[in-house]
């Protein structure tokens, strides 16, 4: 049967379409059953196996038993609201209303998403780095705009600055910049920023910030993008709580934008959820109200887990990128002698008993020679779980 609507386009544009035309899961997805059924160690999906603290966890659970448990309001709860809002204070010195300037949203996930189909038209174009996340392909193609990318070339994954002025043009509407960057663990310096705010002031564009690893950097600090000279009234800045608490299973996350795109944004949140996680949003307030400490401990915990599992991998004898933010290290496989890192994840639960995701499913078809070999592991896991994935790793090299 052919069904019609929309799903073809999205699919194809969010590359789940087979040459056969058959639809296919995400990556994400695809790798963590696959992990499910051969009892592989998952470092595929980037999602803790660890609890957030626990003051966030209790708060959650006190707030059921209290009965918060219908809609929240569209906006989100003001007390959540007035929390993200001291949060961009405290860590940013940005100043932002509760009351107009900030949109809770059902994750990072459907911040993007009602962005992107609040803001374009159908023919309007997006820019995005690449490698992107793939969450910006779908959501360019159900929009009907029409996506335009910035190479991050490997090894070392630093755009270009001419590249980024020659992608923006007069036909751009949103540049849609992650940062720290998933897959590859880059930060952007100030003056790859200051590019983009000056392409966006010249073409009159709007950026859309991507950060929910902000505050999952290893030795620099986070520069919201909002926060250059310029930028403040044409970005929305989306977060998650998902990546700061640990709880990528409440699906809580927010954007920050000048008080006319928040309407219009709102305008669609509200028929995509609504609203939701009635009460994990006072739990929210409470983790982004917690001390400094608990921040950098999150940080410096991460760190160590990167050096762990990169340690491992460069034993085994791929050859990585040290991430600078983020859950993920990539790492090439052609040292070991695979080509084709998607081949070769597939492979991978039976060559080693561990899930990796193919760096060629955050770029474009035309583009995939280019990072044919690279994989993606995840390393927001328990020290012994890393421990255990490098010394599985460590046999590839002998098979
Ligand atoms: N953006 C990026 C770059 C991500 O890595 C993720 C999740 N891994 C999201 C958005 C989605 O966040 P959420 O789970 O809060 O929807
Ligand atoms: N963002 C997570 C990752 O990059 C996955 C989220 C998802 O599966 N939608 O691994």
């Amino acid at each position: 049967m052919t069904i019609p609507g929309a799903w073809a386009r999205t699919a194809r544009s969010a590359m789940l379409l087979g040459v056969d035309g058959e639809l296919r899961p995400t990556v994400f997805a695809e790798m963590t059953a696959l992990a499910a059924t051969t009892g592989a160690i998952n470092l595929g999906q980037g999602f803790p196996d660890e609890d957030g603290p626990r003051e966030v966890l209790d708060a959650a659970r006190e707030a059921i038993a209290a009965g918060v448990n219908q809609y929240p309001p569209g906006l989100g709860t003001l007390e959540l609201r007035t929390a993200i809002a001291e949060h961009q204070s405290r860590f940013y010195a940005l100043d932002v209303d509760p009351e107009t300037e900030v949109l809770v949203t059902a994750g990072a996930t459907e911040a993007i998403m009602a962005t992107v189909l609040a803001l374009v038209e159908a023919g309007d174009e997006i820019v995005t780095f690449e490698p992107f996340y793939d969450e910006y392909a779908a959501a360019i193609g159900l929009s009907g705009a029409v996506h335009r990318t910035v190479p991050l070339p490997a090894p070392h994954f630093q755009p270009d600055h001419d590249d980024i002025r020659a992608a923006i043009t007069d036909r751009t509407r949103l540049i849609i910049v992650n940062n720290p960057h998933n897959p590859t663990g880059t930060v952007l310096d100030r003056a790859a920023l200051e590019v983009i705010v000056e392409a966006a002031h010249a073409h009159d564009a709007l950026i859309v910030t991507d950060e929910v690893y902000e505050h999952l950097l290893f030795d620099l600090p986070h520069i919201p993008i909002a926060t250059l000279p310029g930028a403040r009234e044409r970005t929305i800045t989306i977060s998650s709580a998902g990546k700061t608490f640990s709880t990528t299973g409440w699906k809580v996350g927010w954007l920050t934008a000048p008080r006319e795109l928040v309407r219009v944004i709102l305008a669609i949140k509200q028929f995509l959820t609504y609203a939701n996680g009635a009460p994990f949003q006072p739990a929210i307030a409470v983790g982004l109200r917690l001390p400094d400490e608990f921040f950098r401990g999150l940080a410096a915990d991460l760190k160590r887990k990167r050096d762990v599992l990169s340690a491992g991998l460069t034993a085994a004898g791929f050859s990585i990128t040290t991430p600078e933010g983020g859950y993920f290290v990539v790492a090439d496989a052609a040292a070991l002698g695979f080509d084709d890192a998607g081949e070769f994840c597939r492979a991978l639960p039976s060559l080693a008993g561990v899930v990796g995701v193919p760096v060629s499913a955050f770029v474009r078809e035309e583009h995939r020679a280019d990072y044919r070999s690279l994989v993606r592991f995840a390393f927001c896991k328990r020290f012994d779980v890393l421990n255990e994935a490098s010394n599985r790793l460590a046999g590839l090299s002998t098979r």
